[in-house]
This record gives C-alpha cells, sequence and structure tokens, in this order.
C-alpha cells in the first residue's frame, strides 16, 4: 500500500523532495511505501521525476497511475551508466518535476474557483473538468445563459484570483458533508467508501471534494482566459480556459 503523502495537508503539496521505501517492483514500475508524485485521477495528470537510488543513476518517472491501494511510477531505467537494478527493500530519494506539477497545482485551483463562480453566477454546475499543459476544460451541465459572456466570467475571476484568497483544506466525516448546506457546483458522485471527506476550500467563495492537488493562495494562480464555449453531446458544453503567465507571479515557499 502506498500512503499519498502530498494529501495530508497544504504544505505537503509543496514537497519536491522526499525519501522512501520500494516496496513492489512490479514490470516497468516501482511502488513505494509513500509518494509525493500525483498519480493521475479527477482530471489533473501524472506527476513527473526521477526516482534516485541510493548508488546508481536516478530512474525517470514518465507516468504515475493508482492500482487499488497502490501508486505505480512508471519508470525509464537508466542505460548509461548502467546501475543495479533497484531491489524491493531499497531507499530511494524523490523528486519532482516542480514546473510540471506547480503548473498542474495552479490550474486545478484556478478551475475550482471558475466553476465555482460559474455556479453562483448561474446556477449551471461542472460535470467534469480536465487539466493538461497550461490549460484546461470545464464541462458543464448545460450552456451559459446568453448574457454572461466568457469574457465577464473571465474578468471576475481575475479580479477573485489576484485578492490573494487563502485556498486549504479540511476533512469532514462523509455524513458531516452530506448533511452540509454548502452549495455543490460540482456534479462528480463521490465514490462511495469515501470517508473522511477531503474538502478544498477557496476562502468565502466555494468548498468542494477534491483529492488534487492546489496552491495556497489563489493569488499564486496568475491570472486566466476563457476560451469560446464548445458544445458537447445532450446540451453539455465545454468551457476552455488556461493560464495566462508561464510563471506565477508569487514564487512558492
Ligand atoms: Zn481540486
Amino acid at each position: 500500500m502506498t500512503e499519498l503523502a502530498y494529501l495530508a495537508d497544504m504544505d505537503a503539496a509543496y514537497t519536491r523532495q522526499f525519501v522512501a521505501k520500494v516496496v513492489a517492483l512490479p514490470p516497468g514500475g516501482v511502488v513505494l511505501d509513500r509518494t509525493f508524485f500525483y498519480p493521475a485521477g479527477g482530471g489533473q495528470q501524472a506527476d513527473h521525476g526521477v526516482l534516485t537510488p541510493r548508488s546508481g543513476p536516478p530512474y525517470t518517472v514518465v507516468d504515475v497511475t493508482k492500482s487499488g491501494p497502490n501508486a505505480i511510477h512508471r519508470v525509464r531505467r537508466p542505460t548509461t551508466p548502467a546501475g543495479p537494478a533497484l531491489q524491493s527493500g531499497d531507499m530511494v530519494e524523490g523528486s519532482l518535476d516542480w514546473d510540471r506539477r506547480h503548473r498542474h497545482m495552479r490550474l486545478h485551483t484556478g478551475q475550482h474557483l471558475l466553476s465555482a463562480l460559474i455556479f453562483e453566477r448561474t446556477g449551471v454546475r461542472t460535470r467534469e473538468a480536465n487539466m493538461f499543459g497550461s490549460g484546461g476544460t470545464v464541462d458543464l451541465e448545460r450552456p451559459l445563459p446568453a448574457d454572461i459572456r466568457p469574457e465577464a466570467l473571465a474578468t471576475e475571476a481575475n479580479a477573485i484570483l489576484a485578492e490573494g484568497r487563502r485556498v486549504s483544506i479540511r476533512y469532514l466525516s462523509r455524513e458531516a458533508w452530506e448533511n452540509s448546506p454548502t452549495p455543490r457546483s460540482g456534479l462528480v458522485a463521490l465514490p462511495r467508501h469515501v470517508d473522511p471527506v477531503r474538502i478544498v476550500e477557496i476562502e468565502g467563495l466555494d468548498a468542494c471534494p477534491c483529492g488534487g492537488t492546489h496552491v495556497r493562495s489563489t493569488r499564486e494562480v496568475g491570472e486566466i482566459a476563457l476560451d469560446a464555449p464548445v458544445p458537447l453531446a445532450l446540451g453539455a458544453v465545454r468551457v476552455p480556459f488556461r493560464l495566462l503567465e508561464a510563471s506565477p507571479p508569487t514564487r512558492p515557499g
């Protein structure tokens, strides 16, 4: 079983380097006792990086996937110079491709804000969201009302982002979450076994269950732009968004 160590609290999502023990070696993969690498899921892409054994060159992590209770780091084995093959019980140092991960954290936080803002202004909820590269998509249950222009939404979103609202994590029992009057901007059903529920909150705007990684302050997202919505099947609509700045205005600590 892999402890998903990035989940614990907001600071854990900023851990870029860690030491962990190899517990299994499925073909092409490495399972650790704990990891700060995010396995693909919930619309957020997997982290990349390296796993470096105590002796020998690093293994490149090209993908991370969840498999039951384990996170499998898909690796490319170093060829030159060839090191001793990894063994179960070995300690490795994990190091994340931070530019990639931090972009995902900014995108994911921006997406929460966008979904919450759209819901607050229009009552339209998000069915699904996906993030990749420096952009993402929010799939809405139905089109935006005709008087809501994407540019106006972007302007409003950017004003809130610039306020530097606090983003935080808390855990609630399943029962407490089910009974809470918090408005639901998302339509993604929680799997039955999830208890407690990890709630990601943007101060004064949104609270929603999520297992992804996010930035501490909305200011760290930087500015976003919205592109023209694209119609999907069954009356749904896809709203593309992207980060305007390659790097955020304030570097993470
Ligand atoms: Zn999230």
